[in-house]
């Protein structure tokens, strides 16, 4: 299995002079088995790159694809529209999200292709469109892939998922919170709640069962989108540190971690240090930690080298791509 980071930032696209070594496209990841089975997982603006190579690997013809999603905050939708494959018409895109925004997707994808926002509405796209729902518990399985979704602590709730393949496993971690106050079933408040008996135990259930679902991964893509000085700032905002991910890591064990969803503010410069200081945190902790970039790719498991691809450029490979509107 191979993972490849079509997006890495969190909140909105920062492209520019500042970021173009890490990227600036929201997050979006493809996901491979060794046989060639295809997911993605979460559509940020990364996916518009991707679908441009799946649509010329397709060659015009049309196919079935899977796309996951954490949440539907924009950082996590946007690329959707410009998905070049959904302008073949034939394809299929099944659409996953959890039980309670997945009742509400077409209505989300639908409102976001609105005649306001966009050219072609959602029921005029040639791709028919369906959409799951996810719970947090219920495993299942697309293609070779064993998917295990896990909740995490976001406003409104989010999900992570666990994904299983080839014998070899990793897990998608964002976007969340730590587990030390409220944030799925709130709207934005300028501070902490004080947590109620029912709260801390929710948050205690939610914490033992990310941990317990990381258990035996090779690799864990985490939120990341804070330093310990800004998360002090937004404790509320639903995002991780790096210490709190590698604090999640040991706890269950993982030997590697992939920082992600960095803030959009983080300079290369920042980016660099960030590496640097968390490779060396990590180290001591025995953790591998690696911090993700556009176009990095990843093997995942024990026939992988551990090592980490040059990277490549998505969108730049010379594509006969779908007309998509702009
Ligand atoms: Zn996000
Ligand atoms: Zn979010």
């Amino acid at each position: 299995m191979q993972i490849t980071f079509w997006g890495v930032r969190g909140s909105y696209p920062v492209p520019g002079a500042a970021t173009v070594r890490y990227g600036g496209q929201t997050s979006c990841v493809e996901v491979r088995s060794d046989s060639g089975d295809c997911i993605i997982v979460d559509a940020g603006t990364g996916m518009r790159a991707l679908g441009n190579k799946l649509a010329g690997e397709a060659a015009g013809q049309p196919g079935q694809y899977h796309v996951l999603l954490s949440h539907v905050h924009w950082d996590h939708i946007q690329g959707l529209p410009f998905f070049s494959p959904a302008y073949v018409p034939g394809t299929r895109i099944s659409v996953y999200a959890l039980l309670t925004a997945a009742d509400e997707l077409n209505q989300v994808i639908g409102g976001i292709t609105r005649h306001e926002f966009f050219p072609l509405p959602l029921e005029s796209v040639p791709a028919n469109f369906d959409f799951q729902k996810v719970e947090p518990g219920l495993d299942f399985v697309i293609g070779a892939f064993h998917v295990t979704p896990i909740a995490l602590n976001h406003p409104f709730g989010s999900v992570g998922y666990r994904i299983d393949a080839d014998g070899a496993s990793w897990a998608y971690v964002a976007d969340t919170a730590p587990f030390d106050q409220v944030l799925h079933k709130q709207h934005f408040l300028p501070g902490p709640e004080p947590l109620s008996a029912d709260d801390k135990t929710a948050l205690e259930a939610m914490h033992a069962a990310l941990v317990q679902r990381l258990q035996g991964v090779d690799t864990v893509v985490y939120d990341t989108h804070f330093l310990p000085e800004e998360y002090a700032r937004f404790p509320h905002y639903g995002h991780s540190t790096p210490d709190q991910a590698l604090d999640i890591c040991a706890e269950a064990m993982v030997r590697r971690l992939v920082l992600y969803h960095h803030a959009p503010a983080h300079t290369d410069d920042q980016m660099d240090q960030i590496a640097a200081r968390y490779l060396a945190k990590g180290a001591t902790r025995g953790i591998e930690v690696l911090t993700s970039f556009e176009g990095m790719s990843i093997p995942i498991g024990p026939t992988a080298d551990d090592s980490v691809e040059e990277p490549t450029h998505p969108g730049t490979g010379v594509h006969d791509v779908p007309q998509v509107p702009k």
